[in-house]
């Protein structure tokens, strides 16, 4: 498989691909393994973990430009996500105990006791995405390892050095080989993954992916945990700074090259101060500059994936051909590598593919409304249901409206945003099952439920 620099489509690495009998391999090593890894205490986990954290920490430059090269990431977003991963890790190495906790719900006089225990799945597949492939994996991984299951991971076919590095520095830390065994390929390995008969799957991708995999695993009555795309929008009231929130919103929109689930994808300002906010918005955004992703003076690198030019090419065309107006940007950048200029595009409407079909891309559609209700009318207006957001001087009504948004993550004058603190839970298509908190630790155990009398 080539691995080829997306800035400058220069091959960076050549790799074997797994083969569908090497992931049925790779899963029969996992499946053996797994048992002792459960009765491992947990203090040796958590202190595999806790070295695994150290280790990323002290290659962090390596490992960002490994990043760079392979996706496109400008170097100073690659070291963000690297300088961020400790943190979440963290809060994985605090909570897990409490939650494999027994807890006692219930006695009597008589001595019964109802206890509930908590044991791993055993076995889970872990098919990823390139976007944030620390932070996506980790949150996948890490808790998954602590709670006592092995893991068959599947990095995304562009970010597969990544994914390497991911493994090797697992096993440097303490983790046994069998116990997190990573397979490398693109789609067709994926599914090969998907195909073990493992007791969980855990993806991470996009909706059309995701639904493939729902198909493939109904029948098997497996945990299941998809993390799927979105179509986040964002309502900006009447009352903003409105160049705060126009600097606030186009790096949610951008940043990444606006390659995460979460990005703002859309914008509906009041129509009292649309116009501001929108001169505000093209301002900020032509400050961005795009170039060599291993410049720091960059923000805007190549897109990861090639193909995802022609979906950004047609959102244009079709806005253009029903009535928008494209205020900066809006082609493909006159330079080798996959690369398309930041682009705003004003009087969108929900008819057009920019305010429909995930963009992952440097490009965000602005329409107007007239009301709050208008704004939550447009913003459900999705098959979408990932995060939303409102920026408002009055976070009572920032919340009323947000009350009304079916979403699973909601934002108050903040965007794009990930804490490990809270439940990460896409709603409709943004797929279902949560990570991070507690609830992304509860995720990789199954509970036990006893019912004890003396004898
Ligand atoms: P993708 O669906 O193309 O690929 C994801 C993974 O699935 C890759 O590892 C790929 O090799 C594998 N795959 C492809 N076909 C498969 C099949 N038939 N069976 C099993 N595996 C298969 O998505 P992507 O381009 O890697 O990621 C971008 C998408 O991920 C976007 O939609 C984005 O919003 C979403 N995403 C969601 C979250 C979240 O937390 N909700 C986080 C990051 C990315």
């Amino acid at each position: 498989m080539k691995i080829l620099n997306p800035a400058t489509l220069a091959l960076v690495a050549d790799v074997a691909e797994d083969t569908p009998a090497s992931v049925a391999a790779a899963y029969e090593r996992a499946r053996r393994a797994q048992p002792a890894w459960a009765s491992t205490p947990l203090e040796t986990r958590l202190a595999a973990i806790t070295r695994f954290r150290d280790l990323v920490t002290e290659r962090k430059d390596e490992l960002a430009l490994t990043l760079t090269r392979e996706m496109g990431k400008p170097i100073t977003q690659s070291h963000n996500e690297l300088a961020a991963l400790p943190a979440r890790i963290d809060f994985f190495l605090t909570h897990t105990a409490g939650v494999l906790d027994e807890e006692t719900v219930h006695t009597q006089p008589n001595a019964l006791a109802e206890v509930i225990t908590h044991e791993p799945l055993g076995v889970i597949a872990n098919v990823s995405a390139w976007n944030y492939p620390w932070f996506v994996g980790s949150n996948v991984f890490v808790p998954a390892l602590l709670t006592g299951n092995a893991v068959l991971y599947k990095p995304s076919e562009h970010a597969t050095l990544t994914g390497r590095r991911i493994a090797e520095l697992l096993h440097l830390a303490g983790v046994p080989e069998d116990v997190f065994v990573a397979v490398v390929g693109g789609g067709a390995i994926g599914a090969a993954v998907v195909e073990q008969p493992v007791d969980g799957v855990f993806f991470t991708g996009s909706y059309a992916t995701g639904r493939r995999i729902a198909e493939r695993v109904a029948l098997r009555m497996i945990r299941l945990q998809l993390e799927l795309g979105g179509k986040d929008p964002t309502y900006v009231t009447d009352d903003v700074d409105v160049r705060g929130a126009a600097e606030s919103l186009a790096d949610g929109a951008m940043y990444n090259g606006g390659q995460s689930c979460c990005s703002v994808e859309r914008i509906y300002v009041h129509e009292a101060v649309a116009d501001a906010f929108v001169d505000a918005f093209v301002d900020v955004v032509k400050g961005f500059k795009l170039g060599d992703p291993e410049d720091r003076a960059t923000y805007i690198g190549p897109l990861a994936r090639r193909e995802q030019l022609d979906v950004l090419d047609a959102q244009v065309a079709d806005a253009l051909a029903k009535g928008a107006r494209v205020l900066t940007g809006g082609q493909r950048a006159a330079r080798p590598g996959a690369y398309f200029e930041p682009t705003v595009i004003a009087a969108a409407t929900n008819a057009m593919r920019v305010m429909r079909d995930e963009s992952f891309g440097p490009i965000i559609g602005i329409a107007s409304v007239k009301s709050d209700d208008e704004a939550i009318e447009r913003m459900n207006d999705t098959e979408y249901g990932l995060t939303a957001g409102v920026y408002s001087r009055d976070n009572g009504r920032a919340a009323r409206v947000l009350s009304h948004v079916n979403a699973g993550t909601v934002y108050i004058n903040a965007c794009d945003r990930v804490s490990p603190r809270l439940p990460w839970t896409g709603r409709k298509h943004s797929g279902m099952g949560s990570t991070l908190s507690t609830y992304g630790i509860r995720a990789f155990l199954q509970p036990k439920a006893w019912h004890k009398k003396a004898g």
